[in-house]
């Protein structure tokens, strides 16, 4: 491709709406342009970019086992509703009318429809297993959508679903999908961890995030320094501290007005906030549900949900219900004599002695509480990790850090195929529910995520695999004849080496020219120049500052060198 015919409009300023490198670098390099809040038009470049993933990702969905198939992406709400879904998507689901007043969605996700045809279409273990893929566009009305295509309101998804006669099967299924996995993010550059995920209240029985460690991440991981345990921070076990013994002291209400917050009572009764131990109030759809843990830690909500068995709603308490459940001011809730539907104590509380809680009255505190003793709850694991607790698997200390969920593969066994009717027959002649698996890869965020690991002060450094284009020709002055025709020889006989690369013919300087093929990423760059008249060109890699001199006759081997 010629440059002076492509549509290429890089940016020199830094736009402002633009918060992170990928979606600055996006912008600049001409990659996309945004059309409204998290949707986004994807340009020549960046289309390119898009559909070398999608290849990656198809030949390996194809190389293991999995069939392409296409989905309508307009789902009619009867399907959700027969799911249950339909109201527990909530406002992140763009619903619209038909002129007959039915009732659609444009799908956020496809277990659903992968359902409907499965129970339309298989009738036997003999078709087992069988896993069918698409990537396809989804739509999201995100609370928040940022970061440009990395959350996004439309973006592209490859989206698997499997089908197996028993959990065995699904294993293997899984097993395949999350080699697939490995091998294409290892494809596109990117460097990745797999990490255990929370698969939800009524989830299947595993479930694992492919997480980018970045900065920008909004989910937390939690992984060992010593041995291969990772997790997301929703999902890892904490371990309760283990504190020394102490003799039971007597159970004591003291005076403490206005003294609500832990740092007013790490003063107030001059100790550390690991002799409190908090009680946080909340609302679990009708439910009221207080949760201790003690004073220094953060409850795990999601640990919290799942326990309940599932809430479609869960958020803090507003202040009258907490009123009601303490007959209290916000400040003074305590385990002793709250009114709540569940009471859920983490077992690090268990652990304590002679600790500090609210009284649920006003200006008042019990010291010398103890459990058992004092109030009982259903003791549990409701607390998130935090830096230095202990890995579940070889007690040594974990580390947290900040990722971005590329990929998510979940054993969602029955879930679906129970509620919805899918059903089979097995060898025996009896009607069994599909065991079913799902596999979900964001293409934009893959792509987003590879800037955010691959990029310097000039720009996109693209891998080979993935480049929009894999070398770009530049002579570096357009006026000179011989320059722009050894460039075009070369152009043109790298074009019918099967090499995507570009030609950079516009009427520039060649500093701006750099700069170009610099933002945009290309990883090789061949410039005709006054060494020309010798018989050599210059060669350069995008991730390295040296050029090379070769001669014009060796540049091709060169280029295919890096192929290898
Ligand atoms: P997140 O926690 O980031 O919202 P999710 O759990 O909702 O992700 P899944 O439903 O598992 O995501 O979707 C599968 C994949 O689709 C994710 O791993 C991610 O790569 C991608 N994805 C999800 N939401 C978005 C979005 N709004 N924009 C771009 N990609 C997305
Ligand atoms: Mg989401």
């Amino acid at each position: 491709m010629k440059l002076s015919k492509m549509l290429i409009s890089t940016l020199r300023e830094t736009p402002a709406e633009a918060e992170i490198v990928s979606h600055q670098l996006m912008l600049r390099a001409g990659m996309m342009r945004k059309m409204a809040s998290g949707i986004y038009n994807y340009m020549p470049l960046g289309l390119r970019v898009m559909k070398k993933i999608e290849d990656i990702v198809r030949e390996e969905m194809d190389k293991a086992g999995a069939q392409e198939f296409l989905a309508s992406a307009i789902l009619p709400s009867e399907l959700w509703k027969e799911s249950g879904r339909w109201e527990v998507f909530g406002p992140e689901m763009f619903k619209l009318k038909d002129r007959n007043e039915r009732e659609f969605c444009l799908g956020p996700t496809h277990e659903e429809v992968f359902t409907d045809i499965a129970r339309n279409e298989i009738k036997s273990y003999k078709q087992l297993p069988l896993n069918l893929y698409q990537i396809q566009t989804k739509y999201r009305d995100e609370r928040r959508p940022r970061f440009g295509v990395m959350r996004s309101r439309e973006f592209v998804m490859k989206d698997a679903y499997s089908f197996d006669k028993d959990y065995e099967g699904l294993d293997i299924s899984y097993n395949k999908m999350y080699e697939a996995y490995h091998n294409i993010f290892k494809r596109c550059g990117l460097v990745c961890k797999c990490v255990e995920a929370d698969s939800g209240a009524m989830g299947g029985s595993g479930s694992a995030e492919f997480m980018v460690k970045s900065e920008i991440g909004e989910d937390e991981i939690a992984f060992c320094t010593a041995c291969e345990y990772a997790a997301n921070v929703e999902k890892a076990p904490s371990t309760p501290e283990v504190l020394e013994n102490e003799d039971i002291k007597e159970l004591n209400k003291v005076t403490t007005p206005d003294v609500k917050t832990i740092d007013e009572l790490i003063k107030f009764f001059k100790t550390t906030p690991k002799k409190f131990a908090k009680t946080l109030i909340y609302k679990a759809d009708d439910k009221v549900v207080a949760v201790m843990v003690r004073g220094d830690r953060e409850v795990n909500e999601v640990k919290v949900v799942n326990a309940l068995g599932g809430a479609i709603d869960f958020e803090m308490a507003d202040a009258t219900t907490v009123k009601n459940a303490t007959s209290a001011e916000v400040g003074f809730a305590g385990p002793i004599g709250i009114k709540v539907d569940v009471l859920f104590v983490d077992e690090e509380v268990a652990n304590m002695y002679n600790f500090i809680i609210g009284a649920n009255e006003t200006g008042y505190h019990y010291e010398n509480v103890n459990y058992g003793r004092d109030f009982e709850g259903k003791l549990g694991d409701f607390r998130k990790v935090v830096e230095g607790d202990k890995c579940p698997k070889c007690g040594k200390p974990m580390t947290v850090a900040r990722g971005v969920e590329v990929g998510h593969i979940f054993k969602l066994g029955t879930k679906y195929s129970e509620t919805m009717g899918a059903n089979f027959l097995d060898e025996k002649g009896e009607s069994k529910p599909l065991i079913m698996g799902c596999y979900g890869i964001g293409v934009n965020r893959t792509m987003a995520t590879v800037i955010e690991q691959n990029h310097d002060e000039n720009g996109i450094i693209w891998p080979l695999a993935i480049a929009p284009y894999q070398v770009i020709v530049i002579p570096a002055v357009t006026k000179d004849e011989e320059q722009v025709r050894v460039a075009e020889e070369i152009y043109n006989r790298l074009k019918g080496m099967g090499i995507e690369v570009l030609l950079d013919d516009r009427d520039e300087r060649a500093g701006v020219k750099f700069k170009d093929a610099d933002l945009i990423g290309i990883p090789m760059r061949i410039t005709v120049g006054k060494k020309v008249k010798e018989g050599n060109v210059e060669f350069k890699l995008r991730n390295s500052s040296d050029i090379e001199l070769i001669s014009i006759s060796e540049i091709f081997e060169r280029v295919e060198k890096e192929f290898k």
